[in-house]
């Protein structure tokens, strides 16, 4: 695709009519400072404040600004979808709209893409300006998700303040609230160059946090474990199920085996023979093979869903010649 500016700058937004114009301006400096071709996309995720009407206004005096209006809150994940279906530039930035992420950093991470070779670079706020309630499960999720993704120099995956090559935007697709895991998203999808860059936050200025609640970790680590399972079994179900099902139902068989044989021994001996139901043994191997055929039906029905769903062969090609 050819790239009609040098950088497109996505700007997720719920309810943050006070920021947007110092961010607006800001971004504005940095980008005229350092000659950048560039277009603002804030992506206005049905806000109930005045977030529209900021940005029609920044949009009529200035046509590098694109807005976005989405019909209700539908979330940051769909909101940076959307931008990134809209953006043009080379380098695409996401930052968030509350004035926690600096512009001033945009210009060392567009360096970072166009001459280190990056495809991700991610922010680090090495110095958070967030309260504890918010950082120490922080530290916790990004440990996991450093284990589970396998990406090991990530210290903050869900910094908002991240760097793209505009081909890996392309190839992504951000939905439900895997947005805390774009730079899983982006290696899965074959993008391994993924750095980070140290990042200067600040303590919110305007309006209050949207991610507050605490079921955010335990949707935080389902999102987790079904993204681990997509990347690791999501084309071939059967490989996982299929063999734990069968595992299974060959341990169980055996059992029924010995449980049978012993009673036919003691039966053929003359000797006094317990009920063959009588025996712990009998029971688990019941369950045992009646899980066994679960499994394996799981993954046979899984097989089955892959082989018909619609994305079943978009393959991510670089290049062709
Ligand atoms: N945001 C959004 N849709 C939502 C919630 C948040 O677009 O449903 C935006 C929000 O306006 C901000 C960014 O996502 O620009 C990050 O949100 P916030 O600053 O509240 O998160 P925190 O920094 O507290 O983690
Ligand atoms: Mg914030």
């Amino acid at each position: 695709m050819e790239a009609k500016y040098n950088i497109s700058v996505v700007v997720p937004l719920y309810n943050e009519a006070e920021s947007l114009p110092e961010l607006y301006d800001w971004i504005v400096r940095v980008m005229q400072a350092h000659g950048f071709t560039y277009e603002i996309i804030f992506v206005n995720d049905g806000s109930t404040d005045a977030s529209w009407q900021v940005i029609e206004g920044l949009a009529k005096k200035d046509v590098c600004v694109h807005g976005i209006k989405f019909r209700r809150n539908y979330g940051k994940s769909p909101a940076l979808f959307c931008g990134f279906r809209a953006a043009q530039g080379s380098v695409v930035i996401t930052m968030d709209a509350d004035l926690q992420d600096s512009p001033d950093e945009i210009p060392e991470l567009y360096r970072m893409i166009t001459e280190d070779g990056y495809d991700l670079v991610s922010g680090y706020k090495q110095k958070r300006y967030d309260p504890l309630s918010k950082t120490i499960p922080t530290k916790l999720f990004n440990a996991t998700a450093r284990r589970v993704s396998g990406i090991k120099n990530l210290h903050d995956f869900n910094c908002g303040l991240k760097a793209y090559r505009i081909d890996v935007v392309k190839n992504i697709e951000v939905y439900g609230e895997m947005h805390r895991y774009i730079p899983y998203l982006a290696k899965n999808a074959g993008f391994a160059k993924i750095g980070e860059k140290v990042v200067h936050h600040q303590a919110r200025k305007f309006g209050k946090t949207k991610f507050g609640g605490l079921n955010r970790f335990v949707n935080g680590y389902l999102d987790l474990l079904s993204l681990w399972f997509m990347d690791s079994f999501g084309l071939k179900p059967m490989h996982v199920f299929g063999f734990l099902g069968s595992i299974m139902f060959f341990l169980g068989f055996v059992a029924v085996v010995v449980v049978g044989a012993i009673k036919l021994v003691a039966l053929s001996n003359g000797t006094p023979a317990p009920l063959v139901t009588s025996s712990p043994y009998f029971y688990i191997a019941l369950t045992t093979m009646i899980l066994g055929t679960q499994l394996f039906m799981a993954g046979f029905l899984g097989e089955l869903i892959s082989r018909n769903a619609e994305g079943r062969n978009d393959y991510k090609i670089e290049k062709e010649v």
